[in-house]
């Protein structure tokens, strides 16, 4: 493998029925069923493996009427993971489907932007609309871990290692960063909920969870810069990323795709 050259995978681990409308800011006129689905990523270069965000657990699908398929671990596994061995997990944002599964990854560090912690544990959460999508839960387990010295913290965009770097975009949460990684197929981009669907960011509408709607446009814009072309922008829940891209195998269809 070429030094800087990454394998990307998304690992679908749930799903929730929705309509159109819910996924936009100003709705969608032409409402009609819209399912929503979860994902983690991860990035592989030789010895070397990045876990992007870490998905949520069993007993949060039923606290939040999720459909839950798989561990996030139970998917790492299948591509070669170990998650008891990752040494770094990189938490685009702090929403409860970005980072439970507090125990799966005892030997990493968890790389943050400095304002999604001062976000998640800050004077906005005062608010009971803003908090809805954290976890109080997630949010102790992060403090812990930087008690424990187990959290790098980021500012802004930043190289992490050869052809692996963060990009803060804000806007859906105030800390909310992306993940572009270099591949044989040209610079992909993580988006995470930069954009939700690709119809997010085609048409220009958010979606409807927003701390600064200025800025989830102008992280669409930065999406479409940092990506070799649009369809290396790799959004955060959307179905047709299983479609659009290949099965990691092809007993994984619907479960893992291969994003490079
Ligand atoms: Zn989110």
């Amino acid at each position: 493998m070429d030094q800087g050259l990454w394998q990307a995978y998304a690992i679908r681990y749930a799903w929730h029925h929705r309509t159109a409308r819910e996924n936009f800011l100003t709705g969608d006129v032409h409402d009609g069923p819209m399912p929503i689905d979860y994902f983690i990523w991860a990035v592989i270069s030789g010895e070397r493996a990045f876990v992007i965000d870490t998905g949520f657990d069993e007993a949060m699908a039923r606290k939040r009427g999720r459909n839950f398929v798989h561990c996030p671990g139970e998917g790492l596994r299948k591509i070669g993971i170990d998650p008891a061995a990752v040494q770094d997990v990189l938490i685009t944002h702090m929403h409860y489907d970005h980072c439970g599964n507090h125990d799966l990854f005892p030997a990493a560090r968890y790389h943050v932007q400095d304002r999604e912690m001062r976000f998640s544990t800050g004077r906005y959460m005062t608010h009971p609309h803003m908090r809805f999508p954290f976890d109080e839960e997630d949010v102790i387990a992060m403090v812990r871990r930087l008690y424990r010295g187990r959290l790098v913290f980021h500012d802004g965009d930043e190289e992490i290692a050869p052809g692996l770097s963060l990009h803060r975009v804000g806007g859906h949460s105030m800390g909310l960063q992306m993940v572009r990684v270099r591949t044989r197929s040209g610079y992909v981009v993580l988006a995470s909920d930069a954009t939700h669907f690709y119809a997010n960011i085609e048409r220009g509408i958010p979606y409807p969870i927003v701390f600064n709607a200025g800025d989830v446009l102008a992280g669409y814009k930065r999406a479409y810069e940092l990506a070799e072309s649009p369809d290396h922008v790799i959004p955060g829940h959307d179905p047709l990323v299983l479609e659009r891209y290949p099965p990691a195998c092809p007993d994984l269809i619907g479960w893992i795709a291969r994003l490079d």
